[in-house]
């Protein structure tokens, strides 16, 4: 099997050329450095991503505060992530860090605040 992917791990955006053979070994091809070569094996393999979104704060002095999984986490819960994440609503103060939902779509990541939110005045 044969995968044509664009590197996300940086601005580059080297277009690698991954490969499957059939004993189970992955070859990468296409990659400026070595993070290139573990994206791409991994993106075939167990692909996963840093969820990021916000999450609206009452009695805050702004209106939303910004949120992302503490890790990684399988691309598959994606849309189960979110979905959890636009059912939540946090009262201020939020500090960067605080846990928003202990453990996102079954999955034992955390989400995390990602700013601090002061209570309005
Ligand atoms: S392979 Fe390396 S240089 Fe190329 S996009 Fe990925 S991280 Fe950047």
């Amino acid at each position: 099997m044969v995968r044509e992917l664009t590197c996300i791990q940086c601005p580059m955006g080297c277009q690698l050329t991954v490969t499957e053979t059939p004993d189970g070994k992955i070859d990468v091809k296409g990659n400026t450095c070595p993070r290139g070569a573990q994206y791409g094996a991994k993106e075939v393999t167990n692909p996963t991503r840093i969820v990021t979104s916000t999450v609206p704060v009452a009695n805050g002095e702004i209106a939303r505060v910004s949120v992302k999984t503490k890790e990684d986490i399988p691309k598959g819960k994606i849309f189960d992530i979110m979905k959890e994440i636009h059912e939540v609503k946090v009262s201020a103060p939020i500090k960067t860090g605080d846990v928003i939902i202990a453990d996102a779509a079954g999955t034992g990541v955390p989400v995390v605040a990602t700013k601090d939110v002061a209570k309005a005045v």
